[in-house]
């Protein structure tokens, strides 16, 4: 393993920094290590560049977008690389009906972007401003416009991917790799930059796609806060955890009473809101890693502010967790398990299922050989 300063030396031409005193995520259930080397690439080529040195030396790695997943899955350990992805975050107009933007811009950033010329990304996370493009990638991703839109797999056309070796690629709709890269929480590569469909905000007078300068290229600065805007004072303080189940339509009501019943069983846990509830439309396989069957299904979930401090609210939220996850399984559901509070490898191999676990590792294998990206946070270090 090596030290944060050997990794600074090892890095120099990334502008690495040294870091010292933790890092958090949303809701600030884990720290980081305490001290760790970190670059924050900003093209694709640099980022490549950086991850073929890491290759090179057998340097792990942790990718970290805007750090608002709860599993802890963006949080360097000793010895590692935090690659950040904040300077990836320009906005690009190359081809018509679609938009390119960078893995680290934050995606309600790329709809405001998009919307000053007439379009609008239609599936974005609901609540706040805060998951980067390429973090929604990693979890799956979903909103309130999944109803009619489907989830953002739906609305991908591309991304440019950095492989575990540093290896930089496109990878397309049709690419057998496409699917499995939502959900895969990093696992098999960075994702550099995405290209989203467009739509016009007005159907029946879609405007002119926008060339010309200014328009094909715009960088949104990005931000590095943990909440972000659109939250009232009092909300920004507390904690919100939730916990979601993908169900099918069949098993919506018995999933909704497990839902009721998880609460019951945890009052204590959270200050509960109303229940959430989005339906989510199929045109297109749907990842493996987000949802096992072809066909639409539904997010419903439970959430509220922490009850407990942080420190105090690990044994409990775990148990919570651990009972959800049966109850998953129980039902052939799926928890949103890439971006919640999850504390073992176990519980992926239990919700992905083990045929869907092995191709993922077989996939990680020619992605990651050395297995240097994001270790720990899905396979076993
Ligand atoms: C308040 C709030 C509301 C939310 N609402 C929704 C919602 O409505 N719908 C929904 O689907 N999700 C929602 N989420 C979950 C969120 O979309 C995911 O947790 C997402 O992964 C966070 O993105 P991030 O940029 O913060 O990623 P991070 O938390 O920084 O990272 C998450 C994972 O993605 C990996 N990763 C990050 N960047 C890259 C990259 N460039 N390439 C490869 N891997 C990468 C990290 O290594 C880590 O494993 C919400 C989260 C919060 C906190």
């Amino acid at each position: 393993m090596q030290r944060p300063q050997q990794l600074r030396e090892l890095f120099s031409a990334f502008a690495p920094r040294v870091t010292s005193g933790p890092i958090s995520h949303y809701g600030g259930l884990r720290q980081s290590a305490e001290t760790f080397c970190e670059i924050a690439p900003a093209s694709s080529a640099e980022l490549a560049d950086a991850l073929g040195t890491a290759h090179r030396h057998g340097v792990p790695v942790r990718i970290r977008g805007q750090g608002h997943c709860l599993n802890g899955a963006s949080l360097p350990g000793a010895g590692e690389l935090l690659v950040r992805t904040e300077r990836l975050a320009d906005v690009r107009f190359e081809a018509e009906g679609t938009v390119t933007a960078g893995g680290g811009a934050v995606l309600w950033d790329v709809r405001d972007v998009v919307e000053r010329h007439g379009f609008t990304v239609p599936v974005v996370n609901d609540g706040h401003a805060g998951p980067s493009v390429a973090g929604f990638v990693a979890a799956g991703g979903f909103g309130p416009g999944s109803s009619l839109h489907g989830g953002f797999w739906e609305n991908v056309a591309a991304v440019t991917l950095v492989d575990g070796t540093g290896r930089l690629r496109r990878v397309d709709r049709d690419d057998a790799l496409f699917p499995w890269l939502f959900g895969a929480m990093g696992q098999l590569g960075v994702v550099a930059d995405a290209t989203l469909k467009l739509v016009p905000l007005d159907s029946a007078n879609p405007p002119p796609y926008p060339t010309g300068a200014g328009a094909t290229r715009q960088l949104i600065a990005t931000s590095q806060e943990l909440k972000g805007p659109g939250l009232d004072e009092h909300e920004r303080d507390e904690q919100l955890v939730w916990f979601t189940l993908f169900t099918p339509g069949k098993r919506l009501a018995v999933a909704q009473a497990r839902i009721a019943a998880l609460e019951a069983a945890h009052a204590g846990l959270l200050d509960y809101r109303r229940r959430y509830v989005y339906p989510i439309r199929q045109r297109h396989p749907v990842p493996p890693l987000v949802y096992p069957r072809d066909e639409p299904f539904f997010a419903i979930g439970s959430w509220g502010a922490l009850r407990l401090p942080p420190g105090d609210a690990a044994g409990p939220l775990r148990a919570c967790a651990e009972e959800l996850t049966r109850h998953a399984v129980e039902l052939g559901c799926r928890r949103y398990i890439q971006s919640e509070a999850t504390w073992d490898v176990d519980a992926y191999r239990a919700c992905f299922g083990d045929e869907t676990y092995e191709t993922l590792r077989r996939l990680k294998a020619q992605q990651d050989p050395a297995l240097l990206l994001n270790r720990g946070a899905v396979f076993a270090p």
